[in-house]
Protein backbone atom coordinates (compact mmCIF):
# COMPACT_ATOMS: atom_id res chain seq x y z
CA UNK A 1 0.00 0.00 0.00
CA UNK A 2 1.50 3.60 -0.76
CA UNK A 3 0.22 7.13 -1.50
CA UNK A 4 -1.14 5.86 -4.92
CA UNK A 5 -3.27 3.19 -3.73
CA UNK A 6 -5.35 5.86 -2.01
CA UNK A 7 -5.09 8.25 -5.25
CA UNK A 8 -6.34 5.80 -7.01
CA UNK A 9 -9.30 4.82 -4.20
CA UNK A 10 -10.04 8.65 -4.13
CA UNK A 11 -10.61 9.61 -7.77
CA UNK A 12 -14.14 10.47 -6.90
CA UNK A 13 -12.76 13.74 -5.05
CA UNK A 14 -12.88 16.68 -7.08
CA UNK A 15 -9.54 19.06 -7.45
CA UNK A 16 -9.38 20.26 -4.49
CA UNK A 17 -10.66 17.29 -2.51
CA UNK A 18 -7.70 15.59 -3.71
CA UNK A 19 -4.84 18.21 -3.03
CA UNK A 20 -6.14 18.50 0.08
CA UNK A 21 -5.81 14.65 0.64
CA UNK A 22 -2.18 15.04 -1.14
CA UNK A 23 -1.51 17.82 1.92
CA UNK A 24 -2.67 15.09 4.40
CA UNK A 25 -0.87 12.19 3.35
CA UNK A 26 2.58 13.95 3.26
CA UNK A 27 1.68 16.02 6.52
CA UNK A 28 0.88 12.52 8.17
CA UNK A 29 4.18 10.75 6.58
CA UNK A 30 6.64 13.66 8.19
CA UNK A 31 5.83 13.35 11.12
CA UNK A 32 5.34 9.78 11.45
CA UNK A 33 8.86 10.30 9.99
CA UNK A 34 11.28 7.15 11.53
CA UNK A 35 8.24 5.66 13.49
CA UNK A 36 7.79 2.20 12.91
CA UNK A 37 4.33 -0.12 13.80
CA UNK A 38 4.92 -3.25 16.44
CA UNK A 39 4.63 -5.07 12.78
CA UNK A 40 8.06 -3.34 11.84
CA UNK A 41 6.46 -1.53 9.10
CA UNK A 42 6.76 2.19 8.66
CA UNK A 43 3.95 4.19 11.10
CA UNK A 44 2.16 6.14 7.84
CA UNK A 45 1.43 2.65 6.38
CA UNK A 46 -1.49 2.62 8.74
CA UNK A 47 -3.02 6.09 9.08
CA UNK A 48 -2.65 5.34 4.77
CA UNK A 49 -4.96 2.06 5.35
CA UNK A 50 -7.45 4.13 8.09
CA UNK A 51 -7.70 6.64 5.51
CA UNK A 52 -8.53 3.57 1.80
CA UNK A 53 -11.01 2.02 4.10
CA UNK A 54 -12.61 4.93 4.26
CA UNK A 55 -12.28 6.10 0.82
CA UNK A 56 -13.80 2.86 -0.34
CA UNK A 57 -16.50 3.95 1.65
CA UNK A 58 -16.47 6.86 -0.77
CA UNK A 59 -16.35 9.85 2.23
CA UNK A 60 -15.40 13.29 1.90
CA UNK A 61 -12.30 14.64 1.58
CA UNK A 62 -12.25 16.20 5.54
CA UNK A 63 -12.80 12.52 6.50
CA UNK A 64 -10.35 11.29 4.32
CA UNK A 65 -7.67 13.97 5.62
CA UNK A 66 -8.56 13.61 9.22
CA UNK A 67 -7.68 9.80 8.72
CA UNK A 68 -4.53 10.20 7.57
CA UNK A 69 -3.86 12.58 10.40
CA UNK A 70 -5.61 10.95 12.79
CA UNK A 71 -2.72 9.91 15.44
CA UNK A 72 -0.69 13.10 14.81
CA UNK A 73 -1.60 14.32 17.88
CA UNK A 74 -1.47 11.66 19.87
CA UNK A 75 1.78 9.97 18.72
CA UNK A 76 3.93 12.59 17.15
CA UNK A 77 5.33 16.25 18.08
CA UNK A 78 2.14 17.77 16.23
CA UNK A 79 0.15 20.11 18.22
CA UNK A 80 -3.57 21.25 17.69
CA UNK A 81 -2.52 24.63 16.34
CA UNK A 82 -0.51 22.93 13.75
CA UNK A 83 -2.82 21.38 12.31
CA UNK A 84 -5.45 24.13 12.62
CA UNK A 85 -3.31 26.74 10.93
CA UNK A 86 -2.56 23.68 8.03
CA UNK A 87 -5.98 22.09 7.51
CA UNK A 88 -8.06 24.60 9.36
CA UNK A 89 -10.32 24.43 12.74
CA UNK A 90 -12.47 21.62 11.49
CA UNK A 91 -10.40 19.09 10.49
CA UNK A 92 -8.33 19.77 13.35
CA UNK A 93 -11.17 19.34 15.61
CA UNK A 94 -12.09 16.27 14.34
CA UNK A 95 -8.61 14.46 14.82
CA UNK A 96 -8.86 15.89 18.61
CA UNK A 97 -11.75 13.86 18.44
CA UNK A 98 -10.64 10.82 17.42
CA UNK A 99 -7.06 10.96 19.89
CA UNK A 100 -9.79 11.92 22.74
CA UNK A 101 -11.91 8.10 21.91
CA UNK A 102 -9.29 6.64 23.37
CA UNK A 103 -9.87 7.22 26.72
CA UNK A 104 -12.97 5.06 25.82
CA UNK A 105 -11.72 1.40 26.99
CA UNK A 106 -13.92 -1.46 28.18
CA UNK A 107 -12.75 -3.26 30.77
CA UNK A 108 -14.44 -6.88 32.44
CA UNK A 109 -16.85 -6.35 35.48
CA UNK A 110 -17.52 -9.67 37.29
CA UNK A 111 -21.10 -8.61 37.72
CA UNK A 112 -22.78 -9.23 34.42
CA UNK A 113 -25.70 -6.65 34.82
CA UNK A 114 -23.33 -4.07 35.96
CA UNK A 115 -21.25 -5.39 32.92
CA UNK A 116 -23.97 -4.76 30.76
CA UNK A 117 -24.44 -1.48 31.59
CA UNK A 118 -21.20 -0.30 31.19
CA UNK A 119 -20.98 -1.55 27.66
CA UNK A 120 -24.01 0.15 27.03
CA UNK A 121 -22.68 3.43 28.72
CA UNK A 122 -19.55 3.52 27.33
CA UNK A 123 -21.17 2.97 23.38
CA UNK A 124 -23.33 6.17 24.28
CA UNK A 125 -20.48 7.59 25.64
CA UNK A 126 -18.40 6.96 22.19
CA UNK A 127 -21.02 8.55 20.38
CA UNK A 128 -21.62 11.47 22.60
CA UNK A 129 -17.93 12.22 22.72
CA UNK A 130 -17.66 11.85 18.83
CA UNK A 131 -20.05 14.92 18.15
CA UNK A 132 -19.40 14.30 14.42
CA UNK A 133 -20.44 10.79 12.83
CA UNK A 134 -17.73 10.78 10.94
CA UNK A 135 -15.39 10.66 13.61
CA UNK A 136 -17.15 7.23 14.75
CA UNK A 137 -16.46 6.25 11.06
CA UNK A 138 -12.60 6.84 11.01
CA UNK A 139 -12.79 4.77 14.85
CA UNK A 140 -14.04 1.92 13.21
CA UNK A 141 -12.08 1.95 10.39
CA UNK A 142 -8.85 2.62 12.75
CA UNK A 143 -10.34 -0.68 14.85
CA UNK A 144 -10.15 -2.40 11.42
CA UNK A 145 -6.74 -2.06 10.60
CA UNK A 146 -5.57 -2.63 13.83
CA UNK A 147 -7.95 -5.61 13.90
CA UNK A 148 -6.01 -6.26 11.17
CA UNK A 149 -2.61 -6.58 12.38
CA UNK A 150 -3.56 -7.70 15.93
CA UNK A 151 -0.63 -11.05 16.07
CA UNK A 152 1.68 -8.37 16.49
CA UNK A 153 0.54 -7.41 19.96
CA UNK A 154 1.33 -9.40 23.20
CA UNK A 155 -1.45 -11.98 24.24
CA UNK A 156 -2.90 -9.90 27.20
CA UNK A 157 -3.33 -6.71 25.00
CA UNK A 158 -4.47 -9.06 22.19
CA UNK A 159 -7.41 -10.59 24.21
CA UNK A 160 -8.38 -6.92 25.80
CA UNK A 161 -8.84 -5.24 22.42
CA UNK A 162 -10.53 -8.29 20.79
CA UNK A 163 -13.05 -8.37 23.72
CA UNK A 164 -13.45 -4.38 23.21
CA UNK A 165 -13.87 -4.72 19.64
CA UNK A 166 -16.91 -7.28 20.45
CA UNK A 167 -18.69 -4.99 23.15
CA UNK A 168 -17.62 -1.56 22.09
CA UNK A 169 -17.01 -1.64 17.97
CA UNK A 170 -19.08 -4.06 16.36
CA UNK A 171 -22.41 -3.58 17.76
CA UNK A 172 -21.71 0.18 17.21
CA UNK A 173 -21.21 -0.98 12.98
CA UNK A 174 -24.24 -2.67 13.33
CA UNK A 175 -26.13 0.29 15.21
CA UNK A 176 -25.07 2.37 12.62
CA UNK A 177 -26.71 -0.14 9.99
CA UNK A 178 -23.12 -1.93 8.60
CA UNK A 179 -23.65 -5.35 8.74
CA UNK A 180 -20.74 -6.20 6.80
CA UNK A 181 -18.01 -4.37 8.61
CA UNK A 182 -19.68 -6.08 11.99
CA UNK A 183 -19.30 -9.55 10.68
CA UNK A 184 -15.51 -8.27 9.64
CA UNK A 185 -14.56 -6.74 13.40
CA UNK A 186 -16.32 -10.03 14.95
CA UNK A 187 -14.32 -12.57 12.89
CA UNK A 188 -11.11 -10.50 13.46
CA UNK A 189 -12.28 -10.38 16.90
CA UNK A 190 -13.13 -14.30 17.52
CA UNK A 191 -9.71 -16.18 17.59
CA UNK A 192 -8.20 -13.58 20.23
CA UNK A 193 -11.15 -13.62 22.51
CA UNK A 194 -12.34 -17.11 22.52
CA UNK A 195 -8.93 -19.43 21.02
CA UNK A 196 -10.60 -22.46 22.09
CA UNK A 197 -14.05 -22.11 20.69
CA UNK A 198 -12.93 -20.40 17.36
CA UNK A 199 -10.50 -23.50 16.86
CA UNK A 200 -13.38 -25.73 17.26
CA UNK A 201 -16.22 -24.01 15.53
CA UNK A 202 -13.44 -23.84 12.10
CA UNK A 203 -12.51 -27.21 11.94
CA UNK A 204 -16.19 -28.30 12.10
CA UNK A 205 -17.31 -25.54 10.27
CA UNK A 206 -14.88 -25.72 6.81
CA UNK A 207 -16.22 -28.86 5.45
CA UNK A 208 -19.86 -27.59 6.08
CA UNK A 209 -18.66 -24.40 4.21
CA UNK A 210 -17.30 -26.10 1.17
CA UNK A 211 -20.23 -28.97 0.89
CA UNK A 212 -22.76 -25.84 1.18
CA UNK A 213 -21.19 -23.76 -1.62
CA UNK A 214 -20.65 -25.75 -4.07
CA UNK A 215 -24.56 -26.62 -4.08
CA UNK A 216 -25.61 -23.01 -3.69
CA UNK A 217 -23.60 -22.48 -6.51
CA UNK A 218 -25.58 -24.78 -8.72
CA UNK A 219 -28.62 -23.29 -7.26
CA UNK A 220 -27.38 -19.75 -8.30
CA UNK A 221 -27.33 -21.15 -11.46
CA UNK A 222 -30.49 -22.15 -12.14
CA UNK A 223 -32.00 -19.13 -10.37
CA UNK A 224 -29.69 -17.12 -13.13
CA UNK A 225 -31.04 -18.90 -15.86
CA UNK A 226 -34.97 -18.40 -14.93
CA UNK A 227 -34.59 -14.76 -13.94
CA UNK A 228 -33.32 -14.61 -17.14
CA UNK A 229 -36.30 -16.08 -19.27
CA UNK A 230 -38.46 -13.71 -16.97
CA UNK A 231 -36.65 -11.15 -18.41
CA UNK A 232 -35.49 -9.66 -14.51
CA UNK A 233 -32.05 -7.82 -14.42
CA UNK A 234 -29.95 -9.35 -11.41
CA UNK A 235 -26.80 -10.30 -9.16
CA UNK A 236 -27.29 -13.64 -7.46
CA UNK A 237 -23.88 -13.83 -5.15
CA UNK A 238 -23.29 -16.98 -2.52
CA UNK A 239 -23.05 -15.56 1.02
CA UNK A 240 -20.87 -17.48 3.79
CA UNK A 241 -22.24 -16.61 6.73
CA UNK A 242 -19.67 -15.07 9.12
CA UNK A 243 -17.74 -17.23 11.40
CA UNK A 244 -18.60 -15.30 15.03
CA UNK A 245 -22.42 -14.93 14.04
CA UNK A 246 -22.52 -19.18 13.04
CA UNK A 247 -21.12 -20.07 16.63
CA UNK A 248 -23.13 -17.79 18.19
CA UNK A 249 -26.51 -19.40 16.70
CA UNK A 250 -25.12 -22.76 17.14
CA UNK A 251 -24.67 -22.48 20.78
CA UNK A 252 -28.87 -21.98 20.07
CA UNK A 253 -29.35 -24.91 18.32
CA UNK A 254 -27.21 -27.43 20.62
CA UNK A 255 -24.79 -26.95 18.29
CA UNK A 256 -26.29 -29.30 15.33
CA UNK A 257 -25.27 -27.90 11.97
CA UNK A 258 -28.39 -29.44 10.12
CA UNK A 259 -30.09 -26.37 11.80
CA UNK A 260 -28.41 -23.80 10.23
CA UNK A 261 -30.17 -22.75 6.92
CA UNK A 262 -28.67 -19.55 6.22
CA UNK A 263 -24.76 -21.28 6.47
CA UNK A 264 -24.49 -20.24 2.43
CA UNK A 265 -27.45 -17.67 2.01
CA UNK A 266 -28.35 -16.88 -1.89
CA UNK A 267 -28.69 -13.31 -2.23
CA UNK A 268 -30.75 -11.63 -5.31
CA UNK A 269 -30.05 -8.19 -6.26
CA UNK A 270 -32.44 -6.31 -8.55
CA UNK A 271 -33.42 -2.95 -9.51
CA UNK A 272 -36.40 -2.11 -7.72
CA UNK A 273 -38.70 -2.62 -5.01
CA UNK A 274 -41.76 -4.78 -7.60
CA UNK A 275 -38.75 -6.84 -8.90
CA UNK A 276 -37.68 -8.10 -5.03
CA UNK A 277 -42.01 -8.98 -4.78
CA UNK A 278 -42.01 -10.84 -8.24
CA UNK A 279 -38.13 -12.66 -7.90
CA UNK A 280 -39.81 -13.74 -4.63
CA UNK A 281 -42.82 -15.33 -6.29
CA UNK A 282 -40.94 -16.90 -8.53
CA UNK A 283 -38.89 -19.06 -5.98
CA UNK A 284 -41.97 -19.75 -4.06
CA UNK A 285 -43.30 -20.75 -7.26
CA UNK A 286 -40.39 -23.47 -7.62
CA UNK A 287 -39.91 -24.41 -4.31
CA UNK A 288 -42.27 -24.80 -1.18
CA UNK A 289 -41.13 -22.12 1.31
CA UNK A 290 -40.71 -22.71 5.40
CA UNK A 291 -43.67 -21.82 7.40
CA UNK A 292 -42.70 -18.69 9.33
CA UNK A 293 -39.72 -17.99 7.52
CA UNK A 294 -41.14 -15.36 4.88
CA UNK A 295 -39.78 -12.15 6.35
CA UNK A 296 -40.42 -9.14 4.77
CA UNK A 297 -38.31 -6.65 6.05
CA UNK A 298 -39.19 -4.33 3.27
CA UNK A 299 -42.46 -3.42 4.59
CA UNK A 300 -41.44 -3.57 7.77
CA UNK A 301 -37.39 -2.89 7.69
CA UNK A 302 -35.21 -3.59 11.08
CA UNK A 303 -34.95 -1.10 13.56
CA UNK A 304 -31.53 -0.04 12.42
CA UNK A 305 -33.15 0.47 9.04
CA UNK A 306 -32.17 -2.86 7.52
CA UNK A 307 -34.34 -3.84 4.41
CA UNK A 308 -34.57 -6.75 2.42
CA UNK A 309 -37.38 -9.72 1.87
CA UNK A 310 -36.11 -13.70 3.73
CA UNK A 311 -37.49 -16.96 2.86
CA UNK A 312 -36.43 -20.46 3.40
CA UNK A 313 -37.23 -23.24 0.63
CA UNK A 314 -37.42 -26.55 0.41
CA UNK A 315 -35.07 -26.80 -2.48
CA UNK A 316 -33.20 -29.08 -4.60
CA UNK A 317 -32.66 -32.29 -3.03
CA UNK A 318 -34.85 -31.51 -0.17
CA UNK A 319 -31.84 -28.82 0.94
CA UNK A 320 -33.03 -26.21 3.10
CA UNK A 321 -31.79 -22.95 1.55
CA UNK A 322 -32.26 -19.31 2.30
CA UNK A 323 -33.06 -16.48 -0.11
CA UNK A 324 -32.64 -12.69 0.35
CA UNK A 325 -33.83 -10.22 -2.11
CA UNK A 326 -33.22 -6.93 -2.36
CA UNK A 327 -32.73 -3.89 -4.86
CA UNK A 328 -29.16 -2.23 -5.11
CA UNK A 329 -30.05 0.21 -3.01
CA UNK A 330 -31.02 -1.84 -0.01
CA UNK A 331 -27.93 -3.89 -0.74
CA UNK A 332 -25.62 -0.82 -0.57
CA UNK A 333 -27.43 0.35 2.65
CA UNK A 334 -27.14 -2.87 4.39
CA UNK A 335 -23.43 -3.27 3.60
CA UNK A 336 -22.53 0.50 4.42
CA UNK A 337 -25.28 1.47 6.63
CA UNK A 338 -25.25 5.29 7.62
CA UNK A 339 -21.88 5.65 5.39
CA UNK A 340 -23.94 4.85 2.36
CA UNK A 341 -25.77 8.03 3.20
CA UNK A 342 -22.78 9.71 3.01
CA UNK A 343 -22.00 8.54 -0.21
CA UNK A 344 -19.87 11.34 -1.87
CA UNK A 345 -21.56 10.79 -5.30
CA UNK A 346 -24.85 10.34 -4.10
CA UNK A 347 -25.98 13.26 -2.05
CA UNK A 348 -29.53 13.40 -3.09
CA UNK A 349 -31.69 10.53 -2.59
CA UNK A 350 -33.15 10.47 1.06
CA UNK A 351 -36.22 8.72 1.55
CA UNK A 352 -35.45 5.05 2.01
CA UNK A 353 -33.62 5.37 5.29
CA UNK A 354 -36.39 7.84 6.86
CA UNK A 355 -38.76 4.88 5.82
CA UNK A 356 -36.92 2.24 7.08
CA UNK A 357 -37.11 4.01 10.87
CA UNK A 358 -40.66 3.44 10.95
CA UNK A 359 -41.47 1.03 13.18
CA UNK A 360 -43.55 -1.58 14.40
CA UNK A 361 -44.88 -1.22 17.74
CA UNK A 362 -44.31 -3.86 19.52
CA UNK A 363 -41.03 -4.28 18.53
CA UNK A 364 -40.45 -0.82 19.09
CA UNK A 365 -42.06 -0.65 22.44
CA UNK A 366 -39.92 -3.52 23.16
CA UNK A 367 -36.24 -2.22 22.03
CA UNK A 368 -37.63 1.12 21.89
CA UNK A 369 -34.73 2.90 24.79
CA UNK A 370 -31.96 0.44 23.82
CA UNK A 371 -33.01 2.25 19.77
CA UNK A 372 -34.07 5.46 20.54
CA UNK A 373 -30.38 7.06 20.75
CA UNK A 374 -29.53 5.33 17.25
CA UNK A 375 -32.81 6.33 15.85
CA UNK A 376 -32.06 9.79 16.76
CA UNK A 377 -28.73 9.61 15.23
CA UNK A 378 -30.31 8.29 12.14
CA UNK A 379 -33.02 11.19 11.86
CA UNK A 380 -30.52 13.46 12.45
CA UNK A 381 -28.52 12.64 10.13
CA UNK A 382 -31.80 12.59 7.48
CA UNK A 383 -32.43 16.40 8.33
CA UNK A 384 -28.78 17.34 7.90
CA UNK A 385 -28.63 15.27 4.60
CA UNK A 386 -31.64 17.73 3.28
CA UNK A 387 -29.67 20.86 4.11
CA UNK A 388 -27.10 22.65 2.33
CA UNK A 389 -23.91 22.06 4.74
CA UNK A 390 -24.59 18.10 4.70
CA UNK A 391 -20.71 17.59 5.32
CA UNK A 392 -20.35 20.87 7.09
CA UNK A 393 -22.41 20.11 10.24
CA UNK A 394 -23.15 16.70 11.42
CA UNK A 395 -23.08 17.38 14.74
CA UNK A 396 -24.70 14.67 16.98
CA UNK A 397 -27.39 16.23 19.28
CA UNK A 398 -28.55 12.88 20.61
CA UNK A 399 -26.74 13.16 23.98
CA UNK A 400 -26.28 17.31 24.19
CA UNK A 401 -28.05 17.00 27.37
CA UNK A 402 -25.83 14.09 29.01
CA UNK A 403 -22.36 14.09 29.64
CA UNK A 404 -19.52 10.71 30.57
CA UNK A 405 -16.82 11.64 32.99
CA UNK A 406 -14.44 9.00 34.42
CA UNK A 407 -13.56 7.69 37.92
CA UNK A 408 -10.08 7.61 38.61
CA UNK A 409 -10.16 3.69 38.10
CA UNK A 410 -11.42 4.27 34.74
CA UNK A 411 -15.51 3.23 35.34
CA UNK A 412 -17.36 5.88 32.80
CA UNK A 413 -20.64 7.49 34.63
CA UNK A 414 -23.26 9.10 32.64
CA UNK A 415 -24.54 12.15 34.29
CA UNK A 416 -27.30 15.45 33.03
CA UNK A 417 -25.43 17.80 31.52
CA UNK A 418 -23.37 20.80 33.34
CA UNK A 419 -23.59 17.97 36.59
CA UNK A 420 -21.33 18.99 39.19
CA UNK A 421 -19.11 17.33 41.35
CA UNK A 422 -21.55 16.76 43.69
CA UNK A 423 -23.94 15.18 41.11
CA UNK A 424 -21.15 13.12 40.83
CA UNK A 425 -20.93 12.14 44.42
CA UNK A 426 -23.68 11.21 45.30
CA UNK A 427 -24.39 8.88 42.29
CA UNK A 428 -21.01 6.65 43.39
CA UNK A 429 -22.78 6.10 46.81
CA UNK A 430 -24.92 8.67 49.91
CA UNK A 431 -21.83 8.02 51.97
CA UNK A 432 -19.71 9.91 49.39
CA UNK A 433 -22.55 12.31 49.00
CA UNK A 434 -22.85 12.93 53.01
CA UNK A 435 -18.98 13.28 53.34
CA UNK A 436 -17.93 15.17 50.05
CA UNK A 437 -15.28 17.64 51.29
CA UNK A 438 -13.66 18.68 47.73
CA UNK A 439 -13.05 17.73 44.17
CA UNK A 440 -10.54 16.94 41.82
CA UNK A 441 -10.97 17.27 37.99
CA UNK A 442 -8.40 16.38 35.76
CA UNK A 443 -5.87 16.08 38.82
CA UNK A 444 -6.76 19.93 39.75
CA UNK A 445 -9.06 21.00 43.02
CA UNK A 446 -12.14 22.61 41.70
CA UNK A 447 -15.03 24.15 43.74
CA UNK A 448 -18.13 21.78 44.27
CA UNK A 449 -20.36 24.47 41.92
CA UNK A 450 -17.90 23.44 39.03
CA UNK A 451 -19.57 21.99 35.70
CA UNK A 452 -18.26 18.84 34.88
CA UNK A 453 -17.36 18.36 30.97
CA UNK A 454 -17.53 15.02 28.93
CA UNK A 455 -14.18 13.01 29.71
CA UNK A 456 -13.59 14.53 32.53
CA UNK A 457 -11.66 12.68 35.24
CA UNK A 458 -12.94 13.30 38.40
CA UNK A 459 -11.84 12.38 41.67
CA UNK A 460 -13.67 13.08 45.42
CA UNK A 461 -12.20 13.58 48.20
CA UNK A 462 -14.11 12.85 51.53
CA UNK A 463 -13.96 14.14 55.43
CA UNK A 464 -15.69 12.19 58.06
CA UNK A 465 -16.59 15.65 60.05
CA UNK A 466 -18.16 18.03 56.67
CA UNK A 467 -21.70 17.91 55.95
CA UNK A 468 -24.24 18.21 53.02
CA UNK A 469 -25.92 21.92 53.47
CA UNK A 470 -29.17 23.31 51.50
CA UNK A 471 -27.13 25.63 49.51
CA UNK A 472 -25.54 22.67 47.57
CA UNK A 473 -29.38 22.16 46.16
CA UNK A 474 -28.28 25.02 43.58
CA UNK A 475 -25.22 22.88 41.99
CA UNK A 476 -27.04 19.65 41.75
CA UNK A 477 -29.20 18.16 38.39
CA UNK A 478 -29.96 15.28 39.27
CA UNK A 479 -33.00 13.62 41.50
CA UNK A 480 -31.06 11.50 43.17
CA UNK A 481 -28.56 14.65 45.08
CA UNK A 482 -31.20 16.57 45.44
CA UNK A 483 -33.13 13.84 47.20
CA UNK A 484 -30.38 12.83 49.30
CA UNK A 485 -28.98 16.13 50.68
CA UNK A 486 -33.17 17.11 51.47
CA UNK A 487 -32.74 13.92 53.69
CA UNK A 488 -29.84 14.27 55.23
CA UNK A 489 -30.28 17.79 56.23
CA UNK A 490 -34.08 17.48 57.56
CA UNK A 491 -32.99 14.74 59.82
CA UNK A 492 -30.13 16.61 61.17
CA UNK A 493 -33.53 19.13 62.16
CA UNK A 494 -35.80 17.07 63.91
CA UNK A 495 -32.51 15.03 65.28
CA UNK A 496 -31.64 18.89 66.59
MN1 LIG B 1 -4.74 4.62 14.76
Amino acid sequence: MNYYNLKEKTSYLNKEGSFLVKKSFQFAEKAHQNMKRKTGEPYIIHPLNVAIKLADLKMDAETISAALLHDTLEDTKTIFDDLQKEFGQKIAEMVESVSKLKQVKYKTKKDSIENKRQIETLRKMFVAMAKDIRIILIKLADRWHNMETLSALESESQKRIAQETLEIYAPLAHRLGMGELKGILEDLAFPYAYPEEHNKISKTAISEYEKRNKYAKNIANMIRKELKQDHIKAEVHCRAKHLFSLNKKLKKYDMDMNKIYDLIALRIIVSDVKQCYQVLGMIHKKWKPLLGRIKDYIAIPKPNGYQSLHTTVFCEKGEIVEFQIRTYKMHREAEYGVAAHWHYTDISEPKHFRNGLILDEKNSKARAEELEWVKELAKRQQELKNSQDFFEDLKIDVFKDRIFVFTPEGDVVDLPDSASPIDFAYHIHSDIGNHLYGAKVNGKMVPLHHALQNGDIVEIITAKNVKPNLDWLKYVKTARAKERIKNFCYKQKTRI
